[in-house]
C-alpha cells in the first residue's frame, strides 16, 4: 500500500506510478549490461526529464553510486550547481532509498521522492542491506521534502526476483 508523508495528492501519485513502471520496464535492460538492480530518473518542475542513472557500484568498483547519488551527482553536473533547491526537482526510484542515498538526497535540495519496493521487501528479496531508517518519512516533512512510496511494487518485486533467480551480484562489505 502507498504510503506518503503529505496529504496524498492522486494525480501525483498517478504520474510516479507511470514513471516508475517505465524505469522498472528499462531497468531489465541496464541490469543486462551489468548495473546494480536499481534505476534513478531527476525530472525538473516541467517535467523535464534531468538525469537517469542506474546502480553502477560493481561495475564502477564505487561503494556509494547508487542509483540515487548518480541521478543527484548527474543532475548537478547538468545545472551546474550543489544545491538543486532552486529547481523544485522530483527524484524517481525503483526502490525504497538507502540509509546514504536519504542524506544524499537531503544534501542535494532535492524536493520530492517517489519511490517503488520497500526496503524492507528489497531486504527479503535480494540480501542487500539497506542500513536503519528511523521515521524517514516524518523527517523529511520537517524537512520539506515530500515522499511517496511503494508505488507499482508487484513489477518492481519481480524485477529484482529476476536478477536474484539469474545469479547477480548481492554486493555488500564483508563483517
Ligand atoms: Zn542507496
Amino acid at each position: 500500500m502507498t504510503v506518503c508523508n503529505e496529504q496524498i495528492n492522486l494525480e501525483k501519485l498517478k504520474k510516479a506510478e507511470q514513471i516508475i513502471l517505465e524505469l522498472q520496464a528499462e531497468l531489465k535492460n541496464y541490469i543486462a549490461a551489468g548495473s546494480g538492480p536499481f534505476l534513478a530518473a531527476i525530472y525538473d518542475e516541467n517535467d523535464h526529464l534531468i538525469a537517469k542513472t542506474a546502480n553502477s557500484v560493481v561495475s564502477e568498483n564505487c561503494s556509494h553510486n547508487h542509483a540515487e547519488m548518480n541521478a543527484i551527482k548527474a543532475a548537478e553536473k547538468v545545472l551546474n550547481t550543489y544545491d538543486l533547491s532552486a529547481h523544485n526537482l522530483k527524484l524517481y526510484v525503483t526502490a525504497e532509498p538507502c540509509i546514504m542515498c536519504l542524506g544524499g538526497i537531503m544534501w542535494s535540495g532535492i524536493k520530492e521522492v517517489y519511490y517503488g519496493v520497500s526496503s524492507k521487501r528489497v531486504e527479503e528479496i535480494t540480501g542487500f542491506d539497506e542500513g536503519f531508517k528511523p521515521d524517514w518519512l516524518n523527517e523529511f516533512a520537517r524537512r520539506g521534502i515530500k515522499v511517496y512510496g511503494e508505488i507499482a511494487t508487484e513489477a518492481g518485486e519481480k524485477v529484482l526476483h529476476e536478477y536474484v533467480a539469474a545469479g547477480r551480484k548481492v554486493y555488500k562489505p564483508e563483517r
